[in-house]
């Protein structure tokens, strides 16, 4: 039998992944906050919104969520129009969104208790991964829970793992966001040190990106990064808030971030800029600033 699946919030990445859904053949119903955009959303795909997250679950095996932090995801989880109001027993809520793992066992807690099922499952991809179809997601949760899921996240991801219980696939996505931080800024510094001593960017890039310092930021970012233009994907807010999720995870386990702090220190100065928009690279401006 055809699954029948929701999608809560039509954001940058929501959209995207829901209307993946719909051309892999799934009866999907939407629920977005701003009407206008589920609205829209709808039109496009031929499909149904709802005006809640409960009447958008209701009759769902699966209801999927990607929206912004913690709170949100309570605000449409949670109380009498959210998901587990309208989820029936046996069904699935997978939480795309990038929270903490603290959130991700407080909901696993109320689905078991009302014979549900939770997932958590933050994707990394961005904008265009999430386009393309081609998201990794990294999920925490039961085997059984997730065997059913995956074929559908197979929709808008080309990998998705389960890394373990409930919790898991938010701490699989902090060590992702730890190693962006890292990465971004050796590139910015590399890249800042080597337009200062007038080398061709090019010509650098096409070389060392073979070799043991190339990465996915320098073959699609530096041209960008050179020129200056800081529109491509993910935000500096967003990062922030991935980053600090991170720090509160790291001090339960005494795990030392050195450098990621010392990174969120430049983040912020990005946003002291005016940079909250601008995406994860831009922290190349401050060098670019230092004259
Ligand atoms: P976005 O474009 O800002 O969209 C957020 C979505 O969540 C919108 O549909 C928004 O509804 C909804 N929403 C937010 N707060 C809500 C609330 N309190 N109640 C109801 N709906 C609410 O964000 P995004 O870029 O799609 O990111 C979504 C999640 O994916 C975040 O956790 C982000 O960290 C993560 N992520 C993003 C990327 C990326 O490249 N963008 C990559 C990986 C992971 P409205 O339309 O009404 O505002």
């Amino acid at each position: 039998m055809m699954k029948k699946i929701a999608f809560i919030g039509l954001g940058v990445m929501g959209y995207p992944m829901a209307k993946h859904l719909v051309n892999n053949g799934y009866q999907v119903t939407v629920y977005n906050r701003t009407v206008t955009k589920a609205k829209q959303w709808a039109e496009e795909c031929s499909a149904n919104f709802a005006n809640t997250p409960k009447e958008a679950s209701i009759d769902a095996d699966i209801v999927f969520a990607c929206v912004g932090n913690d709170d949100d995801v309570r605000q449409v989880a949670l109380g009498e129009d959210g998901i587990f109001a309208g989820l029936k027993p046996g069904g699935v809520f997978v939480d795309h969104t990038t929270a903490s793992a603290e959130l991700a066992r407080e909901l696993n807690d109320i689905a078991i208790a009302q014979d549900k099922h939770f997932i958590d499952a933050p994707v990394s991809g961005g904008q265009a991964g999430a386009e393309n179809g081609q998201l990794t997601v990294m999920c925490g949760g039961e085997q059984e829970t997730f065997e059913k899921v995956q074929p559908v996240m197979a929709a808008f991801a080309k990998f998705s793992q389960l890394m373990g219980p409930v919790g898991n696939g938010q701490i699989a996505k902090m060590a992702n966001q730890i190693c962006i931080a890292g990465v971004v800024q050796g590139l910015s510094e590399a890249l800042n040190f080597a337009q200062r001593a007038g080398l061709d960017a090019d010509k650098l890039v096409e070389t060392i990106s073979k070799g043991a310092a190339g990465s996915w930021q320098m073959e699609n970012r530096y041209k960008t990064m050179y020129a200056g233009e800081y529109d491509f994907g993910f935000a500096v807010d967003w990062m922030r808030k991935d980053l600090s999720i991170a720090f509160n995870e790291a001090k339960k386990h005494d795990a030392e971030l050195p450098m990621t702090e010392m990174v969120d220190g430049f983040y912020e100065q990005v946003q002291q800029n005016g940079g909250n928009r601008w995406d994860t690279s831009s922290l190349i401006s401050l060098l670019k600033a230092k004259d």
